[in-house]
């Protein structure tokens, strides 16, 4: 059974196709540039990588028929007909308070994701606009939408709830939803493994520190509190998201500049964080390097940038009471043993202790791996995510029948 998983973009959809059977992703690749001009795809098999070129896919249908094609394409395909994938999953960024767990595509789902984005306006419409591509393409494959969301319903009222009018949230649903589900989740079930515990058993505090960055409180396997809120521009510091600040910052500076509030909200979210600080960069490879040559605002931005990760850990430390593991993962929690040991560092007082060198020796390509010492009461893992794997394994959960929540799964059989 071929399982397709699909995350859409604004410009681009991500795929990759898993054999259930052998457990082994087949094809993966992305479409990029969709409706922009000078659009491509590029796909990868285990045969090597083919890069095709097109000049305008005019939006998500048509990326979506290029994947299909290029799936079943004769030399670089790794299936003879469309109709062997079995079902798709499909990543869908809210799900508002209507879904706290995956669901089959039915027109409900599809008329629910459309009225949700107005929390979402940038992600749910590409979401959407992949579902319809693919039931035009494949009008009797089943689908299954996984929401960011879903996995942070768990969070009480005291942790999702602003100190706003009530009637904010009774009306105009204001309240903190979290994000990046699929790979707290994914990451917290590898922890547990990794404990030898069962989820449910586990305090964790998984920071997903990639473009995006987000920290969770996990509680006895669920999402207790999260950084981001009621859009993903809450909390830690990011590329070019600013993350928590005064909310009178926003409305003194539209006051002070005379700009529209499309304008403030496209500075703190496109002009802000790494990229703000620095003022040229907001890839963290890049900051480590102009760092270490002697870039003050680098070193500031790397400074600012952990200070918020600690303040993190410390308020979830303090909210969860026993912490059993700190989980660092994405591009950049994965592979900066920089960030790792600065953003640790003077936490012993709370248990944690880490391995210099193994830290050091660390990226995603040493898979799941514990870089605390043996005596650290608090274990530090690095565990590269895998938010595909959720789609698949509840695409096949789902469709059994056989899903009850997100304490089902260890997501573990992938090689
Ligand atoms: P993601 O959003 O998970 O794809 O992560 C993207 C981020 O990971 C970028 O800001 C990269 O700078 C960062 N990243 C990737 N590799 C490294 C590395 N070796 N060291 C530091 N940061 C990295």
């Amino acid at each position: 059974m071929n399982i397709l998983a699909l995350n859409c973009g604004s410009s681009s959809v991500k795929y990759q196709l898993y054999n259930w059977e052998t457990h082994c992703v087949t094809a993966k690749g992305v479409a990029e540039r969709i409706g922009v001009g000078e659009s491509f795809l590029l796909h990868k098999t285990i045969n090597g990588e083919k890069k095709i070129t097109e000049p305008t896919l005019a939006d998500h249908l048509s990326a979506v028929e290029l994947i299909m094609k290029t799936l079943t394409d004769p030399v670089y395909g790794v299936i003879k007909e469309i109709t062997e994938i079995s079902a798709v999953g499909h990543r869908v960024v809210h799900g508002g308070e209507k879904y706290t767990k995956s669901e089959i595509i039915t027109p409900k789902v599809t008329d629910t994701i459309k009225e949700l984005s107005v929390l979402a306006p940038l992600h749910n419409p590409p979401n959407l606009a992949g579902i319809l591509a693919v039931q035009k393409l494949m009008p009797d494959a089943p689908q299954v939408a996984v929401f960011d969301t879903a996995f942070h319903q768990t969070m009480p009222d005291t942790a999702y709830l602003y100190a706003v009018p009530m009637e904010w949230y009774e009306k105009n649903n204001i309240r903190k939803y979290g994000f990046h589900g699929a790979s707290h989740l994914y990451v917290s079930k590898r922890a547990a493994v990794m404990l030898g515990k069962s989820a449910s058993e586990c305090n964790l505090i998984t920071l997903h520190i990639g473009n995006g960055v987000s920290v969770t409180a996990v509680r006895n396997g669920v999402s207790a509190d999260t950084s981001m809120g009621f859009t993903p521009l809450e909390g830690a510091v990011m590329g070019t998201r600013c993350g928590d600040i005064d909310p009178a910052v926003p409305l003194y500076m539209q006051k002070i500049l005379g700009k529209s509030a499309g304008e403030i909200d496209s500075v703190l979210n496109k002009n802000s964080g790494l990229l703000g600080i620095t003022k040229r960069f907001t890839d963290f490879r890049d900051i480590e390097r102009q760092a270490k040559a002697g870039d003050k605002l680098c070193e500031l931005a790397i400074n600012i940038k952990v200070y918020r990760l600690k303040k993190y850990i410390g308020m979830y430390t303090a909210t969860l009471g026993r912490l059993d593991a700190v989980i660092f993962t994405a591009g950049t929690g994965e592979n900066s043993a920089l960030l790792r040991k600065l953003t640790l560092k003077g936490l012993e007082h709370i248990g944690i202790d880490i391995n210099e060198e193994k830290n050091l020796a660390t990226n995603t390509s040493s898979g799941e791996t514990d870089i605390s010492t043996p005596e650290s009461k608090v274990k530090v893992f690095v565990i590269p995510t895998n938010e595909e794997l959720v789609l698949v394994e509840d695409v096949v959960a789902v469709l059994n029948g056989a899903y009850t929540d997100h304490m089902r799964f260890p997501y573990s059989f992938v090689k």
